[in-house]
């Protein structure tokens, strides 16, 4: 969706600008598309199962017969499937983009250069809506053609001015007959200044409080051990067996009764992510978070400091401190045990390290 072709066009003045975007409108917004397998039952077996749908008429031919089709229908919903690329196509076109081969030039390419161009660097798909002229039957062929419908004046948005862009997508079947229409609309928009509100008094970015944990009646002993610098998991006090998350009931053995133990802090890095983007402002990036298994046998999420976000090893030992965030907040931090670190477990005094 996104172009990266810039060009060297002049700055305009709102009034050519929106004559410019209004000569895209009616033009093709992309290749016409044939779809490179016929509507078939394995795609649809897929699908269904990934989707979770049980509706008989898309896997079974006489519930299909007997709900009065002809024979087994596609899930109205696959409609963009049937003409989807491929991953080879995907990565070749990512590939060629990345060198900066882009095709690039068609209508819609030179519409979001032209917004680029304008200060409208931003994008964000906001609807999509689709319409169905028939059920598709088992055999049918699918082609899409494509055009920009329509490009609104700019917009005030709740994340900045832009402009709406409806793409038009017509589908066809091998007779040509039209069988669906989606309209895909994005919005491109002016990034807002990326400037954090300054406070007078230390001229230091004012930074917001991380999210706070939702508490119930299950999770706040959690909370309350990490503010006391315990890291506590709840156990069943019927049959011993340790949870977490924290949960009304025991899975082993469904009693509601239950205590706690203090975990060591102790275990190791069982799986992990690093967080580059979206970045939330409470946060410091690339933020690792772990499921760390602690020794006591359940794993709980958690950031991961003191540690080179890109060399994390899976099984990688660590050991929890505890972090005060804020008045209300302290949370385990795991930091890998390795020399210097393997008898800090305590609280972190360091506020400016990693966290
Ligand atoms: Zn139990």
């Amino acid at each position: 969706m996104s172009a990266s072709k810039s060009s060297s066009s002049p700055v305009l003045d709102g009034a050519s600008l929106d004559d410019l975007l209004q000569s895209f409108v009616g033009q093709a917004s992309g290749p016409a598309v044939r779809g490179q397998d016929p509507v078939n039952v394995p795609m649809i077996r897929h699908w269904v199962e990934a989707m979770d749908d049980h509706n008989p008429v898309y896997v079974d031919d006489q519930a299909a017969r007997d709900a009065g089709y002809a024979g087994i229908i596609a899930p109205p919903t696959m409609l963009q499937a049937w003409i989807m690329r491929g991953l080879r196509a995907s990565q070749e076109s990512d590939r060629a983009r990345a060198d900066g081969q882009a095709g690039g030039d068609s209508p819609s390419d030179q519409l979001m250069a032209a917004l680029d161009d304008a200060g409208f660097t931003s994008v964000v798909a906001t609807n999509c809506d689709q319409h169905y002229e028939r059920p598709l039957v088992l055999g049918d062929r699918i082609s899409v053609t494509s055009l920009v419908e329509a490009v609104s004046p700019e917009k005030t948005t709740g994340l900045g001015v832009g402009h709406f862009i409806t793409n038009r997508l017509d589908f066809t079947d091998q007779h040509g007959e039209p069988v669906a229409t989606m309209r895909f609309r994005i919005l491109k928009f002016r990034p807002p200044d990326k400037a954090a509100p300054v406070s007078e008094a230390t001229e230091q970015p004012a930074r917001p409080k991380r999210p706070r944990p939702s508490l119930t009646q299950d999770n706040q002993f959690f909370f309350e051990g990490t503010k006391e610098g315990k890291l506590l998991i709840q156990r069943c006090s019927n049959c011993g067996t340790l949870r977490h998350p924290p949960r009304p009931a025991c899975p082993n053995c469904r009693s509601f009764d239950w205590d706690t133990v203090k975990a060591s802090g102790r275990g190791t890095i069982y799986s992990y992510v690093v967080n580059h983007h979206p970045k939330v402002p409470a946060f410091d990036y690339p933020l690792v978070v772990a499921l760390v298994e602690l020794e006591e046998g359940t794993r709980l999420v958690a950031n991961v400091s003191g540690i080179d976000p890109g060399i994390v090893v899976i099984g990688t030992a660590v050991q929890a401190r505890f972090e005060t965030f804020d008045d209300e907040l302290t949370l385990p931090v795991f930091h890998p045990v390795d020399g210097s670190d393997v008898d800090t477990a305590r609280p972190a005094t360091d506020p400016e390290g990693a966290h």
